[in-house]
């Protein structure tokens, strides 16, 4: 799981930052509207916790561009207290949910998983592979009576292909969407995980396959 923090107050976003990753949810941050419109355009989020108020763009003009560039990425949208009208002018921008500051940061993670959990069951799919059920939010995979545990990383890996399935994905495409923004995108990191993943849910090679010079598909 990717969140995008958007928070100009850099203490509450270090906190935020800090909750959300000892969560196992890797995270980026934005300071800005524009800087979070920005990231956006280039990577893939699972949620973006938006702070209403914001210099410049504020929270609402930045999810109503979202929604007019086709971008449904889950929104959660954190207002200060008793901003009732703003809360409900968060719904009508396109906020998926909405969160009152000061909060506990562990409603903060559970609105977090929630809004992601309902998109991904928008998307309708229980994600299969041949005999095995993934089960992405345990990391686990179950083949016959058989559990298999993977780390995040393998999980994204293969949660991203099979979300993507019949389409070659590139080690760059993984690395945005499975990796935080400070990854080394020259490393072989992908290449790694990829071989452990097989190792564990694929030796064979039957369904990660390698594209040479393009990148991996599962069919
Ligand atoms: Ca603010």
């Amino acid at each position: 799981m990717k969140v995008l923090i958007v928070e100009d107050e850099p203490t509450l976003r270090k906190l935020e930052k800090r909750y959300l990753e000892r969560n196992k949810i890797q995270v980026d941050e934005a300071g800005t509207g524009d800087e979070a419109l920005e990231m956006l355009s280039i990577s893939q989020y699972d949620c973006i916790l938006l702070d209403l108020n914001l210099p410049e763009k504020d929270g609402i003009q930045v999810a109503k561009e979202l929604r007019e560039k086709q971008n449904d990425v889950p929104i959660v949208m954190v207002t200060a207290r008793s901003q009732m009208y703003d809360k409900l002018r968060g719904f009508d921008s396109g906020a998926d949910d909405y969160i009152t500051k000061p909060f506990d940061m562990k409603e903060l993670l559970a609105r977090v998983k929630a809004v992601i959990k309902r998109s991904s069951m928008d998307k309708n799919d229980v994600l299969r592979l041949e005999d095995m059920k993934i089960f992405p939010d345990r990391n686990v995979v179950q083949k016959g009576e058989k559990e298999i545990s993977l780390s995040n990383k393998e999980m994204g890996i293969l949660e991203y292909l099979l979300r993507n399935r019949e389409v070659i994905v590139s080690a760059e495409e993984l690395l945005e969407h499975v990796w935080d923004s400070n990854v080394d995108m020259f490393s072989d990191t992908v290449k790694t995980h990829i071989k452990t993943l097989r190792k564990k849910v694929d030796p064979k090679k039957k369904y990660i396959k390698t594209v040479r010079g393009k990148g991996y598909i599962i069919k």
